[in-house]
């Protein structure tokens, strides 16, 4: 049993109810490798923004449980040799499906965990909840919860069809599970294909999909029921128009990917909607850099060369997200 306090982590608990109150959102982003956390943890130290390290299946599988829990402890380190004093960092398990995930997560230093039964029956989701949340609880390790089901592919994570949040639900669910915050559904979604183009309309004059809009009537709902309690949306990559077409232009194939426009997402950061999980943008970011390497530089084979660019690329953009987007900046001095 590892305290995720000794590795210099924090839970979700106090950031959450300042975010609520100061009207901004904290960033959680996902990572798989060192440069994505290198680039998290520098955007994060420099504008001094607290942010949610997510550890997804599909990270697990791809680069360790373990590895990544002592990347965490270490990003603690490296933040504070860039300069960060009192780094407020968070490492938090993404989707965990089973009491025994997020169990093995809690024991072995994460500082909050996910349990996603959203899509078993109401009752057996409150059920699997408030057993993770008894578990967690006894260590001070905060519990995300799910309720509705996002549409969209995320790792090993999807759902044909998504369902909205039921608002006559959440009261109920967030007393009798006891969990800290509530992911909802009002529209968000997971992957860079969000929306089918039948669902969207299309720009006359550039002829890029719009969305539809967020549910914005249900989250008002679900704030009016559950007053100052922390929200969350998944699934809210905006897919950058720019890194689509720059991925496009050198050789890859993505037609008609579309995300959450940004001022929804800025303007929801205003609620009580207290995280933001972005992942999608952060794989394009990086995809872009590294096939423009390699269009342009077809001599190079230092993977640091192409895997550079990509980081620099994924700093501007956990920064442009902090500051432009979520408004997290400077709160955590
Ligand atoms: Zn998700």
């Amino acid at each position: 049993m590892v305290s995720y306090k000794t590795l210099g982590l924090v839970n979700t608990k106090e950031m959450f109810a300042k975010a609520v109150a100061g009207g901004y959102a904290i960033p959680a982003f996902n990572f798989n490798n060192m440069e994505q956390l290198q680039a998290i943890i520098q955007a994060a130290s420099e504008t001094k923004s607290p942010v949610i390290l997510q550890v997804s299946k599909g990270a697990r599988n791809y680069a360790n449980q373990t590895l990544l829990r002592y990347m965490a402890e270490g990003a603690v380190e490296y933040a504070k040799e860039l300069g960060w004093e009192n780094p407020q960092i968070v490492l938090h398990l993404d989707h965990g499906d089973s009491f025994e995930i997020c169990k093995s997560c809690v024991d072995m230093g994460f500082s909050s965990v996910m349990i996603d039964a959203s899509h078993l029956s109401y009752e057996e989701n409150v059920a699997l909840t408030k057993k993770v949340v008894d578990y967690a609880h006894q260590y001070d390790v905060t519990v995300e919860a799910e309720l509705g089901v996002l549409a969209g592919v995320e790792d090993e994570v999807q759902a044909e069809e998504s369902h909205y949040t039921r608002p006559e639900e959440v009261i109920d669910f967030a007393t009798r599970t006891g969990c800290d915050s509530l992911a909802i559904s009002i529209g968000t979604s997971h992957g860079a294909y969000k929306f089918k183009p039948e669902q969207c309309t299309r720009d006359e004059k550039t002829g890029r999909l719009v969305p539809p809009p967020l549910a914005f009537d249900i989250l008002h709902e679900i704030e009016a029921k559950l007053p100052g309690f922390p929200i969350v949306l998944h699934g809210s990559s905006s897919v950058p128009q720019e890194y689509v077409d720059s991925i496009n232009a050198n050789g890859g194939k993505l037609p008609d990917a579309v995300g959450i426009p940004e001022e929804q997402l800025r303007e929801a950061s205003k609620s009580a909607v207290c995280k933001i999980n972005i992942d999608s943008d952060s794989r394009l970011a990086m995809t872009a850099a590294i096939r423009k390497v390699f269009v342009e530089k077809p001599g190079e084979f230092d993977p640091r060369k192409y895997c550079g660019p990509a980081r620099d690329e994924m700093k501007k953009l956990y920064t442009h997200k902090i500051v432009n987007v979520l408004g997290s900046d400077g709160k955590a001095e």
